[in-house]
């Protein structure tokens, strides 16, 4: 199956393409919120939830622009597949658990250095600001940021995903992962009560929005651990 999905993405008329990639993109969008405004609804009465931002509409404006930023990244991908400088290679089941271990474990990498670096240096004020207008999140803030960031995370993928070959089904199950670990991060709590020493929950990002020189990291707490910058709470 995996090989016709490729297929299909080289063949197809490009203005297919285009459709496809904003029409998922934008469905992604409404499922993440519609997930957000769910768990709130359930965990409301239940627990003691921090307050949320209020939904503006310049940020109504910025989340669209972002999601249509991203169907240009996605866009943009399947050309550079079609054009050969990103490989997709046959699933291989063995395989798989590395690549996509791989995958995570290089993006946390490059996404933390960048964190790390847009809040150390004057690039905090003029881009990284934006998403940090969210001291309390609301649905919309994962998807808040300066187009230049939503950009730039595009461009890490990219080159992710040139180093590693992937198949198909890794990328789609990365993709699916980051969005939600996206979502978990600016729920506002730890939905699972999930805990690890290495791995990041639901309280790690947001322990970030409440203190900007604290927990750089994505995925992992493992370089936040390593540069002296992370805390539990
Ligand atoms: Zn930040
Ligand atoms: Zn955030």
């Amino acid at each position: 199956m995996g090989r016709e999905i490729v297929d299909y993405l080289h063949q197809a008329d490009f203005s297919v393409v285009v459709q496809i990639a904003f029409l998922g993109n934008f469905l992604l969008f409404f499922l993440s919120i519609t997930f957000y405004a769910v768990v709130h609804y359930l965990y409301n009465s239940k627990q003691e939830l921090v307050e949320r931002h209020p939904i503006l509409k310049a940020d109504i404006g910025n989340a669209i622009l972002n999601i249509s930023l991203n169907a240009v990244i996605a866009i943009a991908g399947i050309y550079m597949l079609r054009i050969g400088w990103i490989k997709i290679v046959d699933l291989d089941w063995m395989v798989f658990p590395i690549k996509f271990l791989g995958v995570l474990f290089l993006v946390d990498f490059l996404m933390f250095i960048l964190h790390w670096l847009v809040h150390k240096s004057f690039l905090y004020r003029y881009f990284h600001y934006r998403h940090h207008t969210f001291e309390r999140t609301n649905a919309l803030s994962l998807f808040v940021m300066h187009p230049l960031e939503n950009v730039m995370f595009g461009v890490i993928l990219v080159i992710v995903f040139t180093l590693i070959s992937c198949d198909i089904f890794t990328v789609g199950f990365y993709l699916g992962f980051n969005l939600l670990w996206g979502i978990l991060g600016h729920i506002g709590f730890n939905l699972f009560e999930f805990k690890n020493r290495w791995i990041t929950n639901g309280l790690f990002h947001m322990n970030h929005h409440h203190d900007i020189h604290i927990n750089f990291g994505f995925y992992t707490s493992i370089w936040d651990r390593l540069f002296k910058t992370h805390r539990e709470s």
